[in-house]
């Protein structure tokens, strides 16, 4: 039998072919009539069978007994979360329990749109997410903008000429808050056409050795390049808006804070020479298609906000905002906010709603900073978390300090994970509920189209039967919802998620509501809100009203999805912010300068280190299957062949990398693909915890990156990590090897 699914992997969304025989997947490949992926695939999606298989992915919950975990049924582990969730909400209140999401939440519509509907339940204003590890700062800037979180441009990369890649490396991820499947083969075609491609990165990337051009830049140096550019297109009179000039406002205010930071000033700071910033900046404003896409090393650091701001800033001040062949937005077929209420104006975004009680962090997206995690729960008072809901996060390994985290949820009274690995996280919880394979359930993406190549709609079913008696995640959601509610542990799901659906249509459709709800009615669960989302969306069918527009019946019919189009313009109809305007000079991000402005002089340190992504891996929780696992080792720590012979270093050497009092000890890999005086050192890694079910993975556990990464250092802004670019000391450790 072959089925047709979206892989969950990673933004690339790719469409895949499944070989299945006897509930076994015998095959995979990529779909060749996929609407989006034709036919692409990278080796994460094809180790999905292995990870289907994996024996180590929980099939049943846990509940730690005595210190132990025990398998016990699903009645058993809800009524144990029934008998000790409670009470700790009757007694300290919503506060006391904290929403924990992991990246793979924005990958299963069940976790995700359910996800939200347990914060609303749990009325608890401590949740925090992996979006304020590394890309809050985008969507901030985003939404100050042009009034919304996911509002975010990506590059036309099928039409344009140029394109500037800042601290991506998108030939191994395939997009990162832009969906690009294949980028390896647009990023050719594009060069085919006689466009170009500049790479600006601290290291030799895959992207980079593709590139037609590549520039180091010291790690951090981003806003300051940035802000290089923006003086020179101001100085020079290369300031072009085109048609977005009567849609555009703050361009004086702009022009007069970075008057400061001309190339000659910024130079030092971010390690590229001032005629080449003014270069950038020409030959970005004298390209008629053109793109910047700034993405992980530019959100990562202390100036993560301002420099996310700046790159849609030139984007926008060069005429290629909104343009064919420049940075664009998408056009979803469902769940995008830019696609509701009235076009063109809104009620913009707020933050700081709230504040973290230790730190005083602003809110953010709804979310307080994840590096505010442990304080909170160790800090006595009002407001304390005492229990926590995690889901599919493994903050343990991926957020600053990890160990600090895992030492605080083990002070929690109560710990529930949603998690299919029993992993350097979820081994702190009390209980642990496991998804079954996500290839026995629907798929449909929620966020990733508003950030896409291309407009495009496409569903999977489930391409396998679920395990009998185990429930959907979503399930399990409503399961806690309803005991958050008081409804009991035997709440009747399906009933609950009836009375869910009937009040968010009643909030959406007032009096229509009745007719909506009839209409949808032969849909439950995460399917049913896809069918509402897709019939009031702006291809939708409005329930009836246009009849050939889109149903979710209508895309179940078409395995390799719908094609709605190229990118167009769309501004001013998205825009929603309360001036109708872009804000090219949103106060908070105008008053941040002070600290860029303030920081210019800043002596560079003699070592610095950064993360890296690798095509086989994604965060932590993909180190468990042999097919990504085998080969050469991915963990290792690049060094420039300067600093290793400086620091006495051996190529495949092990080597102690210290911060103040915590360090990790790698392997050294030398190479000149990382600039001197930076160490490249891929997060995710450290599986030598003890109390971990990843076989695998354990064998060659790597070091984790984030164990010395400080988790008081933010960008005050975002509250996004700072992951990147900070002060390091290495040192051999004196083994045969290094002797
Ligand atoms: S790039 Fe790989 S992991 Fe990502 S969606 Fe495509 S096949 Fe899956």
């Amino acid at each position: 039998m072959i089925a047709h699914r979206i892989c969950p992997l990673c933004e690339a969304c790719c469409g895949l072919e499944l070989g299945i025989e006897a509930g076994q997947i015998t095959s995979i490949r990529g779909h060749d009539a996929d609407v989006s992926s034709a036919g692409f695939l990278c080796p994460k999606g094809a180790a999905l069978g292995e990870l289907h298989a994996d024996p180590d992915r929980l099939r049943a919950p846990l509940v730690k007994r005595d210190g132990a975990f025990v398998e016990v049924s699903w009645d058993e582990a809800f009524a144990e979360i029934e008998r000790r969730l409670p009470p700790i909400r009757a007694a300290h209140g919503p506060n006391a329990v904290a929403m924990v999401l992991g990246n793979p939440t924005a990958h299963k519509a069940g976790l995700l749109l359910y996800g939200a509907r347990l914060t609303r339940a749990l009325g608890t204003a401590n949740v925090f997410s992996a979006s304020t590890l590394d890309q809050m700062p985008k969507q901030l800037a985003a939404g100050w903008m042009f009034g919304h979180w996911l509002s975010v441009p990506v590059p036309d990369i099928a039409r344009t000429e140029l394109l500037v890649i800042l601290g991506a490396n998108p030939m191994a991820s395939n997009g990162s808050m832009w969906t690009v499947p294949d980028f390896r083969g647009k990023a050719k075609a594009l060069q085919a056409r006689g466009g170009k491609i500049i790479v600006i990165d601290p290291r030799v990337t895959e992207t980079a050795k593709h590139a037609d051009r590549h520039l180091t830049i010291r790690p951090g140096g981003d806003v300051f390049l940035l802000l290089g550019i923006v003086h020179t297109l101001f100085a020079d009179r290369l300031v072009k808006l085109g048609r977005l000039a009567a849609h555009v406002v703050g361009q004086g205010e702009l022009e007069a804070a970075v008057a400061e930071f001309a190339p000659e000033r910024v130079a030092a700071r971010c390690g590229i020479e001032a005629v080449t910033i003014r270069e950038l900046a020409h030959q970005l404003a004298a390209t008629e298609r053109a793109a910047l896409y700034g993405r992980i090393g530019t959100c990562t650091q202390e100036y993560g906000t301002l420099a996310s701001w700046l790159v849609d800033v030139i984007n926008t001040l060069t005429g290629h905002l909104d343009e064919p062949g420049g940075a664009m937005f998408a056009k979803a077929a469902a769940f995008a906010a830019n696609t509701l209420g009235t076009p063109g104006i809104g009620k913009g975004i707020t933050t700081g709603r709230r504040r973290s009680r230790v730190a005083s962090a602003p809110e953010v997206f709804g979310e307080l900073p994840m590096t505010c995690l442990a304080e909170e729960i160790e800090t006595p008072g009002e407001g304390q978390i005492r229990a926590a809901i995690v889901i599919a996060g493994n903050p343990v390994l991926s957020a600053p300090n990890g160990a600090r985290i895992g030492a605080a949820l083990d002070q929690l009274e109560l710990m529930i994970s949603l998690d299919i690995y029993l992993n350097e996280t979820s081994r702190h919880a009390d209980v642990i509920l496991p998804g079954f394979s996500s290839l026995a359930e629907p798929h449909f993406d929620v966020a990733f189209p508003q950030l896409a190549w291309r407009n495009t709609a496409r569903y999977s079913p489930a391409a396998l039967e679920p395990p009998a008696g185990h429930p959907a995640e979503w399930q399990m959601l409503v399961r806690l919802i309803g005991i958050v509610k008081g409804r009991g542990a035997a709440v009747d799901v399906a009933a609950l998620d009836d009375e869910l659906a009937a009040e968010d249509v009643a909030r959406a459709a007032g009096p229509a509501a009745p007719m909506v709800l009839a209409q949808v009615s032969q849909w439950r669960g995460p399917d049913r809100l896809l069918e509402l989302a897709l019939r009031s969306g702006p291809y939708g069918d409005r329930f009836g009203m246009i009849p050939d527009g889109l149903t979710l019946a209508k895309l179940v019919a078409a395995p390799a999805g719908i094609d709605l189009g190229e990118l167009a313009p769309r501004i001013p109809e998205l825009l929603r912010t309360p001036s109708g305007k872009v804000e090219l000079a949103p106060p908070a991000l105008i008053a941040d300068l002070a600290r860029a402005r303030a920081d210019l002089d800043r002596a560079v340190p003699a070592l610095v280190i950064i993360g890296r992504r690798h095509l086989r891996s994604n965060n932590s929780w993909m180190h468990n299957l042999p097919m990504l696992a085998s080969g050469k080792f991915r963990g290792a720590a690049m060094v420039h062949p300067l600093d290793a012979a400086r620091l006495a270093l051996r190529d495949g050497g092990r080597a102690r990398i210290t911060r103040g009092e915590r360090m990790i000890e790698v392997e050294v890999e030398i190479t000149s693909d990382i600039m001197p005086g930076v160490v490249s050192l891929p997060h995710g890694w450290g599986h030598a915890q003890p109390g971990t079910q990843l076989r695998v993975a354990a064998e060659r556990p790597g070091a984790n990156l984030n164990a010395i990464l400080d988790d008081a250092l933010r960008d005050p802004l975002s509250g996004n990590a700072v992951l990147g670019g900070v002060a390091i000391e290495m040192a051999p450790i004196a083994d045969f090897g290094n002797s």
